[in-house]
């Protein structure tokens, strides 16, 4: 039996689990809170790994059109201290991690659905369990069903979730103020420089910036700080965005010219983002019919850049396992034991870094991840 299956989110996790049902003949349907699919630039530039986020868009047939949106140019990295001394350059393009701007990689994604497959402007309000064991799924003003399935590909704040744990993510003491550069190589050659192709991380008093290469010239900046999830709230005022940028450089006194007028040339669309994560090994017991993936089953921080890549994944062997596997409840079951094993490790790295982040020696810290970083890549070249 082809079970009916619910989708409830269209970030990376939910469209490419959507992609590969739609291969094997199974056609889900995603349920996405936001208006439509323009509705605000997805964020920033992520990099696909090979064996997880390059993998699973190959098993969606979207290699070609991956190819047309990898920037394999832009996989550079360079360490500065606050006095804007380059510490460390990698600026290697050569390495299988390209990066690819966020919007460009849901565009590619939506396009492989069939017409209607996403119900945009559904925020999910309660997933409602029936009598006959099957679902409901209840929105602001509507509600769909009956599902079999219910895939809660919804992110950080599942509402999903709870019908399976009562885990909720946790603070990780760091808040992102999350900035924006336009135009960059024309408008800010010198920044342009600094940053050079891809990203670059400053150090200094127990704070820092990274600031990396996306598409079309933009720069997107995050200045980072250990500090309680309210401070963002009560020390900035979003909606005065030239205050905000003042009130943002100056939280970097004392820091070179040049590393300042990142901030400086900054838009207006400047945002605060508390990181939050699920604890590591985070699991539930199979619930027939309800299933989490991605940052819903497992957010974590996003140092290490493995978010995307593992909900992807994710996303490619559940798939896989609904389509290949005749029992679908059996299918769910081998991918949750599955998934809650591959996690572990990237999730234990990921809470080890935002745990390390800004200590007293951060920047000696740094120097030696990037360091051993650039000595694997080399090993690594001089094998192959
Ligand atoms: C500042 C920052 C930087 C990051 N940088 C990187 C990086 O460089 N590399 C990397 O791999 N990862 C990075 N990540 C993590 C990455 O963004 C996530 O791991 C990834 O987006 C998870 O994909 P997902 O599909 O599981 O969830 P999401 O991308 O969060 O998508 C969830 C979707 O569900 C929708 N939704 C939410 N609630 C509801 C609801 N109630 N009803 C209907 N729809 C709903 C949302 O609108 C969204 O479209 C970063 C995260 C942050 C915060």
């Amino acid at each position: 039996m082809i079970p009916r299956i619910a989708i409830v989110g269209a970030g990376p996790g939910g469209l490419t689990l959507a992609r590969i049902l739609d291969l094997g003949g199974i056609a889900a349907t995603v349920f996405e809170q936001e208006a439509h699919a323009l509705v605000r630039p997805q964020g920033g530039t992520l990099d696909l790994h090979v064996g997880s986020g390059q993998l699973a868009l190959t098993r969606a047939g979207l290699t070609a059109e991956f190819e047309r949106i990898a920037r394999y140019e832009d996989q550079g990295s360079r360490l500065y201290d606050k006095a804007g001394r380059l510490l460390l350059a990698d600026d290697d393009a050569d390495g299988d991690r390209p990066e690819v701007d966020r919007t460009a990689l849901r565009n590619v994604l939506l396009a492989s659905l069939p017409e209607g497959r996403v119900r945009w402007g559904h925020a999910l309000r309660e997933v409602r369990p029936r009598e006959d064991g099957r679902y409901d799924l209840v929105f602001e003003g509507a509600s769909a069903g009956p599902f079999d399935l219910v895939v809660g590909a919804d992110g950080t704040w599942s509402r999903v979730r709870p019908l399976v744990s009562a885990y909720r993510p946790q603070y990780t003491g760091l808040t992102f103020i999350e900035f924006g550069i336009d135009d960059v190589d024309t408008r800010h050659p010198a920044l342009s420089r600094l940053v050079g192709r891809g990203k670059i991380g400053v150090e200094g008093d127990a704070r820092s910036l990274i600031v990396q290469r996306n598409g079309h010239a933009h720069l997107r900046g995050y200045a980072i700080f250990r500090v309680p999830t309210d401070w963002a709230a009560r020390r900035f005022d979003f909606s005065a965005p030239a205050a905000a940028r003042a009130r943002l450089a100056a939280e970097f006194e004392g820091w070179a010219p040049e590393i300042l007028d990142l901030i400086r040339a900054a838009n207006d669309q400047i945002v605060a983002r508390a990181i939050h994560a699920l604890p590591v090994g985070h699991h539930w017991p199979n619930r027939v019919g309800v299933t989490l993936l991605g940052d819903a089953a497992h957010v974590m921080s996003p140092f290490g850049g493995e978010g995307v890549n593992a909900a992807m994944l994710d996303a490619a062997e559940l798939g896989r396992l609904l389509v290949e596997t005749q029992d679908w409840r059996e299918a769910v079951r081998t991918y949750e034991a599955e998934m809650f094993q591959r996690i572990v490790e990237p999730a234990t790295e990921a809470a080890e870094a935002a745990a390390t982040e800004l200590s007293h020696d951060s920047l000696a810290l740094t120097l030696a991840h990037f360091s051993e970083h650039a000595r694997s890549r080399t090993a690594q070249a001089a094998s192959t």
